[in-house]
């Protein structure tokens, strides 16, 4: 199953998608699965105005800390490129051929055919009764029953659903998508990429959006008001 054009352009594998800068760690990646310098985002969360609107446009969806996952990438011991757990194949050459991906979970990153075979061969033999007790999220991330069954992260161990294994610099429009639509679940839960809750933007709006009735109701109810010389407010 080999792709026979290129896959990635290798900048996008070790340039800051943000700053332009060469990748250092810690390494962090969106739910586009681009790579990012924590310390970039960082900056950008602080003081946006430091970036140019370009820069700007391209991270507008993060708007914090957990709109970001922190990757977990091992290194050849001697040459420190970045390798694959698994495979222990150099990421960055063969990203014009393989695919990979990281658990949204742990931030471990691996070539997505190893832990895609892998997770099948583990599945026949322990873990087996992944599905028992799942998280309301998890029995709600209703992606297909292949998707949604619990697996454990073949470095760490730490339990993850396949939904969420994210495509690292996607570059066919069904990876892109199925970023997206994994997002767009995640935000119908109320989950952002990094799987922690979303903040209380929902109650803020609320808020306003009952403060808001509030005001057409006192706009509106004039059953209590004396009958005469009630002129209502235009400018609220
Ligand atoms: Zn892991």
């Amino acid at each position: 199953m080999f792709e026979s054009k290129q896959l990635n352009s290798r900048d996008l594998w070790t340039a800051c998608a943000l700053s332009g800068k060469l990748l250092r760690d810690p390494i962090v990646s969106d739910y586009k699965g681009r790579l990012y310098n924590k310390e970039s985002i960082l900056e950008y969360l602080l003081t946006p105005e430091k970036f140019g609107a370009s820069q700007r446009a391209k991270v507008t969806y993060i708007t914090g800390i957990k709109d970001i996952v922190e990757l977990k990438i091992t290194r050849e011991s001697k040459s420190q490129t970045w390798i694959c757990p698994l495979t222990e194949k150099d990421i960055v050459k063969e990203s014009a051929s393989q695919r990979f991906v990281y658990i949204a979970e742990c931030g471990h990153l691996m070539t997505e055919k190893a832990i895609r075979q892998m997770t099948m061969v583990d599945n026949a033999k322990d873990h087996g009764n992944g599905t028992a007790n799942g998280s309301s999220a998890e029995s709600s991330l209703n992606h297909g029953d292949r998707d949604n069954k619990k697996e454990y992260c073949p470095v760490c161990d730490t339990e993850y659903i396949p939904v969420n294994l994210v495509t690292v610099n996607p570059s066919i429009p069904e990876l892109v998508k199925k970023n997206e639509d994994r997002m767009k679940l995640l935000a119908e839960l109320g989950l952002t990429h990094s799987l922690k809750p979303k903040k209380k933007k929902e109650k803020e709006k609320k808020k306003q959006k009952s403060s808001t009735e509030k005001k057409r109701k006192s706009l509106t109810t004039s059953d209590d008001v004396p009958a005469k010389k009630t002129k209502v407010p235009v400018d609220t």
